[in-house]
């Protein structure tokens, strides 16, 4: 056997047993239900996530719908993409911005978007439903977050639920199934760069 041989034969004999390990890791996971994923941190990359999960179930041919909890650019490429799929949006598109002017007015936007967020996830033919920016109308408690706990409880058992946004509270944490934090390592913002078409909306 040349070095070469053997080199090769130690190669088959760990990527057997790999397979192995991985077989038999993937034969103890046989259970289907709806889950509840996080994305949070302050790395760049959470609503891209939710939106790129948003795809992944349209490109199956499931449904879809979308809340955006944050008054952000005007346009959104994903919205304009997935409203042209069938995918439902209920968009903040008055009241909350960083720069907070009346709480009474952001409250009642927030209420007008956690409305239809109530209505999609009632909705049973709703495959998933992606919460974008939700912690912070938690975090500024203009929707109790024991009212979100209550109807993510409530929803249909196949449901799918993403949720994205920064400083995710504890108690949504424990109640999700999958939860990401997203870390910056640096962001080209920091260097000055504005927002660009395509890559930050
Ligand atoms: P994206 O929408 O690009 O996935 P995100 O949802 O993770 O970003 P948000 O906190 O919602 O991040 O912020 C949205 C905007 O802020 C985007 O334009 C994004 O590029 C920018 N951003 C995200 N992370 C950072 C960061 N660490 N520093 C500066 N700007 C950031
Ligand atoms: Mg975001």
């Amino acid at each position: 056997m040349t070095e070469s041989d053997e080199r090769q034969e130690k190669h088959k004999i760990k990527q057997q047993r790999l397979k192995e390990k991985v077989d038999a890791s993937i034969a103890q996971a046989t259970k289907d239900k709806g889950l509840l994923l996080v994305i949070t941190g302050d790395g760049k990359g959470k609503s891209t996530a939710g939106f790129g999960m948003a795809a992944r179930a349209v490109g199956h041919e499931l449904k879809v719908a979308v809340c955006q909890f944050i008054k952000g650019t005007w346009e959104c490429g994903e919205r304009n993409l997935l409203s042209k799929h069938g995918v439902e949006f209920s968009v903040m598109n008055t009241g909350f911005t960083w720069d907070t002017q009346n709480r009474e007015t952001d409250i009642a936007a927030a209420e007008t978007v956690w409305a239809d967020a109530l209505r999609f996830l009632q909705d049973e033919s709703i495959n998933l439903v992606v919460l974008d920016e939700l912690t912070y109308m938690m975090a500024y408690d203009y929707i109790a977050m024991d009212r979100v706990i209550e109807a993510l409880n409530k929803r249909p058992a196949m449901q799918h639920v993403v949720i994205t946004g920064r400083g995710c509270p504890r108690e949504i944490i424990e109640l999700a199934d999958t939860v990401s934090k997203i870390q910056s390592v640096k962001h080209a913002y920091q260097d000055g760069v504005r927002v660009q078409k395509g890559i930050d909306w």
